[in-house]
């Protein structure tokens, strides 16, 4: 199973952030493809391809971690020529976001791929978005997200499969396994 851990940014607090920011990307239009509603989230760890028989182990650590909660307040709107994205970033986000992405890039029943990237927190809207002039960026009012807690999601790895859930223009969706909440 493709697994990550991820912010889904879904908690009834979020129910109007989160709308207005689906709203938002509603209304972009140009270049690339947008990302489907259900699926905006914030990466915290890609874990890649790992065993089912890793899961247990793996939501008991991460049950485990008992970090604290905290708010997140989205800054602007950018494109990333590289990895050809456009996504929302965030205003001085807490140490407690980099605290929790850090434990659960390395928790040792499954440490993330190493990626050569720093950890950036961003959630992606579109992708393919190859040039920033191609696509028309309006201002994104600010937003906080209270952030109490994460979950760990299967990402459909086979694309042609007709079992995976699907919003209703045939897009693949993210699948939750299981949620965690933050102290
Ligand atoms: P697809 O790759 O089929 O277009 P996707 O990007 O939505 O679909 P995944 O590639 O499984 O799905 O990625 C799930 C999440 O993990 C996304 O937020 C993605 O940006 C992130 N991700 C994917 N690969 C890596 C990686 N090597 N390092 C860090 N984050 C990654
Ligand atoms: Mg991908």
């Amino acid at each position: 199973m493709r697994l990550f851990f991820a912010l889904g940014l879904d908690e009834k607090a979020n129910q109007a952030a989160r709308e207005q920011l689906v709203r938002y990307n509603h209304h972009l239009y140009g270049e690339g493809r947008a990302v489907p509603d259900q699926n905006l989230h914030l990466t915290l760890a890609f874990l890649g391809e790992v065993p089912d028989t890793k899961l247990p182990a793996l939501q008991a650590a991460a049950s485990n971690l008992a970090l604290p909660a905290f708010n997140l307040t989205t800054s602007s709107v950018e494109v990333w020529e590289q990895p050809k994205i456009a996504c929302v970033t965030f205003n001085q986000p807490p140490s407690a976001l980099f605290e929790l992405a850090n434990h659960l890039q390395t928790l040792p029943v499954w440490p993330a791929k190493a990626d050569s990237h720093v950890f950036t927190p961003h959630i992606t809207l579109r992708r393919g978005v190859k040039d920033d002039d191609a696509l028309d960026l309006p201002t994104l009012p600010a937003q906080t997200f209270a952030c109490q807690r994460f979950g760990l999601y299967a990402s459909p790895s086979s694309t042609s499969d007709e079992s995976i859930p699907r919003d209703n223009e045939g897009r693949a969706l993210y699948q939750c396994l299981h949620q965690f909440s933050l102290c």
